[in-house]
């Protein structure tokens, strides 16, 4: 059975009332690795924010099946206890809790959901230090309040120490590459190589085909708005016959 099923999504903006996603499908296996493309405004955000429960966006149609379970049943806290990561494109800044602490708090919050015993500091720094060596961080960021004051770069690299420290069955990166220029974007896309096992998934958003070169996806996607979808849609049906039904495109990347 696929990790993640998601069969004809549709959701709208609960403030505004507005669909924003009309019917989108993705399988993804243990494993593999997918990026989603499209331009700016087409949705990538929002599906992943659906995806993980934000409270913006109201599911009016459609499934998500996560590792068989109805994922849009689960609080958002849940979700992530279940295995599901996802790094946001404007990582929030929590004044006065210090990253290690952080930390900790969520991983032993994950380890009480699988029944484990929870971790002392003792035993969790060596581990936090481990996990930071693979991202390529330096130890003073373990002392300063989550993601305040942090360059782009420095967010961008504290959002892998998080996948890297708590672990996900599926990780969903949205814009990872934003904003970063080559060399740090290298040591961004090296961090999440190192992280990733290959029995793990990634769901990557971008709309630069850098990252692409970088960490290699198995499938990509390009999301398109519903004009684009229904324009598409007439001249397909006039040339060809056919009518496309679904949000996402998905075709082979050649690298
Ligand atoms: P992308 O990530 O592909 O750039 P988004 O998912 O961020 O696209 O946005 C898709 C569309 O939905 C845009 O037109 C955006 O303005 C709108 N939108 C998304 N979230 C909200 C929100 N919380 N409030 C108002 N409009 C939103
Ligand atoms: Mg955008
Ligand atoms: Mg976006």
């Amino acid at each position: 059975t696929p990790l993640l099923q998601v069969n004809d999504l549709r959701a709208k903006i609960v403030e505004s009332n507005v669909d924003i996603l009309h019917g989108v499908n993705l399988t993804v296996n243990q494993g593999e690795v997918h990026a989603i493309m499209g331009k700016n405004g087409s949705g990538k955000s929002t599906f992943a924010k659906v995806l993980v429960g934000h409270p913006d966006y109201e599911v009016t149609g459609g499934s998500v099946v996560f590792k068989g379970e109805n994922l849009l049943e689960m609080e958002p806290e849940e979700r992530s206890l279940a295995g599901l990561f996802m790094s946001f494109q404007s990582p929030v800044e929590i004044p006065g809790v210090s990253n290690d602490l952080f930390l900790a708090m969520a991983y032993n919050a994950r380890m009480k959901k699988l029944g484990r015993e929870e971790v002392g500091p003792i035993e969790f720094l060596p581990y936090l230090m481990e996990k930071l060596q693979l991202v390529n961080m330096k130890a003073d960021f373990l002392n300063r309040n989550v993601n305040q004051g942090f360059s782009g770069g420095e967010r961008k690299r504290n959002e892998i120490l998080q996948l890297a420290v708590l672990g996900a069955d599926l990780a969903i990166l949205d814009e990872i590459d934003s904003g970063l220029d080559v060399d740090a974007l290298r040591d961004v896309a090296n961090a999440v190589n190192r992280i990733l096992t290959p029995e793990k998934s990634l769901l990557m958003i971008t709309h630069y085909r850098r990252i692409l070169d970088l960490l290699n996806p198995t499938h990509v996607h390009v999301m398109v708005t519903f004009n684009l979808l229904l324009i598409f849609n007439i001249i397909a049906s006039f040339e060809f016959g056919i009518c496309m039904i679904h949000g996402v495109f998905t075709f082979d990347y050649w690298n």
